[in-house]
């Protein structure tokens, strides 16, 4: 299984929750995010108000659910947690809103895939803080509006371009989490290891955090394999050779890439003769669904220059070639 991509396993889900920051100082780099984010909790702590609805987009892993949670706890409300597609009925939705404590943080996580009844019922909820329930059954069924508590909404999302314009400019508040630089990884994994109770070198603590992918979850999945590495290898402390090593084994290289992320680079040379393939002729070619290659896969791999999205498809860059130590046969221009 891939170690970056996989879902979080449950052997791990402890150490998780242990590595899991829980207040915005524990919470590493973001430093403008952060600041602004702690005036708005401050000045809504001040006036005993519910924060103002909040939006926040990022890549898989760089930190949503964990920055709402804190947001939650700084805030000192509850935190109800929950996801678009667990939404089914319109009942889901009231149920969850008329139990929500007074001021509760409740975050919606994909909040891009709402269907469109549960999305329209939010519109009154977020705005008027009431929503329409059906009472009774056939012809004697009616319309009822009911109060709700005051909450804050927190949408989630990865795709925040697939989030409709009504619901978009309902959140008062709108943050991105953008990738971490080397820096800010290198605390992470600073931070985690000393929770996890192993010594890291400075410069492995570097190595790791060149190849995490600008993403705090892959920093922390790849500590963990390297300590599972140093511990075979009986070392006290995790240092460049042994992440070296660890690196090798698990097949990523200086660029964080990974056999499969190769791969689909290799297709498009090999196969498609460097592009441009369009996104499900590459899908099925690399046995992936559309969705994880363009969600998971594509984003770094252009963040990185090695892919580039054009209206005709996908085309590996100069780079790429020269990455996986391709001849570069074509004019890449084209
Ligand atoms: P997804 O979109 O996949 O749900 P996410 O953006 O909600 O991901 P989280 O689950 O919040 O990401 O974060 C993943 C893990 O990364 C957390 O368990 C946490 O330990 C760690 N993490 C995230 N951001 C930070 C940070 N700024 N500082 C330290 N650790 C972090």
């Amino acid at each position: 299984d891939s170690i970056l991509t996989g879902d979080i396993q449950l052997d791990e889900e402890g150490q998780d929750s242990v590595l899991r920051p829980r207040s915005l100082h524990e919470f590493q780099g973001q430093s403008d995010l952060k600041e602004n984010l702690d005036v708005f909790i401050q000045a809504t702590k001040a006036r005993n108000e519910a924060l103002d609805h909040l939006f926040i987009s990022g890549p898989p892993g760089l930190g949503k659910t964990t920055l709402a949670g804190i947001v939650a706890s700084e805030l000192g409300v509850n935190f109800v947690l929950t996801s678009a597609p667990a939404l089914e009925k319109p009942k889901d939705l009231a149920g969850l809103l008329t139990s929500l404590p007074e001021h509760s943080l409740f975050f919606i996580d994909e909040i891009h895939r709402l269907k469109p009844t549960i999305e329209e019922m939010l519109y009154i909820a977020m705005e008027d803080f009431e929503m329409d329930i059906i009472v009774g059954q056939g012809i004697g069924a009616r319309n009822v509006r009911i109060p709700l508590p005051r909450f804050t909404l927190v949408g989630a999302t990865t795709k925040p371009g697939s989030v409709s314009t009504p619901l978009h400019t309902r959140f008062g508040i709108t943050i991105r989490i953008n990738p971490y630089t080397h820096q800010e990884l290198q605390s992470i994994i600073r931070r985690s290891a000393n929770l996890l109770h192993i010594a890291i070198s400075t410069e492995a603590s570097l190595l790791l955090a060149q190849c995490a992918r600008g993403t705090p979850r892959v920093a922390n999945r790849l500590l963990k394999r390297v300590r599972d590495f140093a511990q075979v290898h009986q070392k006290s402390e995790i240092d460049q050779a042994i992440t070296q090593l660890a690196l090798q084994k698990l097949q990523v290289d200086h660029l964080g890439l990974e056999e499969q992320d190769r791969y689909i680079l290799r297709t498009i040379i090999n196969v498609y003769h460097g592009g441009p393939v369009g996104l499900q002729t590459l899908a099925i070619a690399v046995g992936e669904s559309a969705e994880s290659l363009e969600d998971f896969y594509e984003p770094y791999l252009v963040q990185q220059g090695l892919l580039m999205r054009t209206r005709q498809g996908r085309t590996a860059t100069e780079l790429a070639y020269q990455h996986l130590g391709f001849p570069i046969t074509k004019s890449l221009d084209s």
